[in-house]
């Protein structure tokens, strides 16, 4: 049974997912590498034998499929990256640049090397009028000044493009020194790793969630933090969702097994229930602080991370909804399937049983023990009283 959806776990925590990476994404990735191979191994034999094989320009930074002829089913899979139908969501081809040095490998009107996009899409009307199509940029610099020849008089617009073309080129300063080298535009240093492909894809496909991403804090275990994240996002397996599914037909054994009054929804469960709701009072008395039950998990969830507490207090604070959330599911399964029961100041106790535990592991303190700990707790609550 599925209760959360693959698309939502494959999310960066940061994004409200379990960071779970997607393969498919990660192979599109992988081979996006070939594409930066391609244009910073200008020399390398394979690239050579490549160009020379598909017969595309010497001059090229990036692969393509030429219109004509065959190609090996490897180099279309590459190539296909740039298609529209690719489900890399961004464009590869748009995310490479060419960064100009001597000029003598980057075309001035059709690579990317001023701006965000080429020459020829930023003017194209210009481009149309242009009579040097596929010339290099180091062709055009002579003498300090743009070589740009056009096949007529320019009117109106044409003009006032063009004026802020050559403004645009101004700032361009060669250096017939270093040769030519691509970029790949989404890392400050302009290096290519394949991670950085992948959280493009990620960062265009989703938006971040500050609530589900700041549930990771690695105070409580792995487990415990996963369970967290299904309850905030409301995924728990509970006896109603159970009974939506048809994984149970009698609706008497939908109710809560804490109460047996209500349906066992996922509201009522962690926070409705006379029993759950006695439980948060009782870790919030302790807290000494008073509280009105959110509407829901999400709810108490925002209020909770959202609390104005520093330093020590600030953790142990947090980490006891970690806590709470995990004792309420517990003592539930505990009833459903042990046909055990406790007493909610019990649950409570458990609480700050395992506050004391997870911090006593975190920080591998082995001096106290978890009575003495807990007791060191009781202070840091008592700062605030
Ligand atoms: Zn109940």
């Amino acid at each position: 049974m599925h209760v959360v959806r693959w698309d939502e776990i494959t999310r960066k925590k940061s994004n409200g997912g379990l960071g779970v990476k997607k393969l498919a994404q990660q192979n599109l990735a992988l081979l996006a590498k070939w594409w930066w191979r391609f244009g910073k191994d200008k020399e390398a034999l394979w690239v050579k034998v490549i160009k020379g094989k598909y017969g595309l320009d010497a001059n090229c930074w990036l692969p393509y499929i030429r219109v004509s002829g065959s190609s090996s089913r490897i180099w279309r899979d590459i190539c296909s990256l740039d298609s529209p139908s690719s489900r890399l969501v961004y464009s590869i081809r748009d995310s490479f640049r060419a960064q100009v040095n001597s000029g003598d490998a980057t075309m001035f009107w059709e690579h990317v090397w001023l701006g965000e996009s080429a020459l020829k899409e930023d003017y194209p009307r210009l481009f149309s009028l242009s009579t040097q199509k596929e010339v290099l940029i180091s062709t055009l610099r002579t003498a300090g000044s743009w070589d740009l020849l056009f096949r007529r008089d320019m009117f109106g617009r044409e003009k006032q493009e063009m004026e802020n073309l050559k403004a645009r080129l101004q700032l361009v300063v060669l250096n017939p020194l270093k040769p030519d080298s691509l970029q790949w535009r989404w890392t400050g240093d302009g290096i290519f790793p394949v991670k950085s492909a992948y959280a493009q894809w990620e960062l265009q496909n989703h938006s971040s969630c500050t609530l589900l991403g700041s549930l990771w804090k690695n105070l409580a275990p792995p487990k415990v933090e996963i369970f967290a994240w299904m309850a905030v996002k409301e995924r728990a397996v509970t006896r109603s969702v159970l009974l939506s599914r048809n994984l149970i037909n009698d609706i008497h054994l939908a109710l809560c097994p804490l109460c047996s009054l209500h349906l066992e929804t996922h509201q009522h469960l962690f926070l409705h229930c006379h029993f759950s709701w006695n439980v948060w009072s009782i870790i919030l008395d302790w807290w000494n602080i008073k509280w009105v039950c959110p509407i829901s998990v999400p709810d108490l969830a925002q209020w909770w991370f959202t609390n104005g507490f520093f330093n020590l207090e600030k953790y142990v604070w947090e980490i006891c909804f970690y806590a709470t959330l995990w004792s309420l599911w517990l003592v539930r399964n505990d009833t459903i399937f042990n046909n055990s029961s406790k007493q909610a100041w019990e649950v409570g106790d458990l609480v700050i049983t395992r506050v004391a535990m997870w911090i006593k592991a975190k920080f591998d303190i082995k001096v106290y023990s978890i009575e003495e700990f807990k007791i060191f707790l009781d202070g840091v609550r008592k700062l605030r009283v």
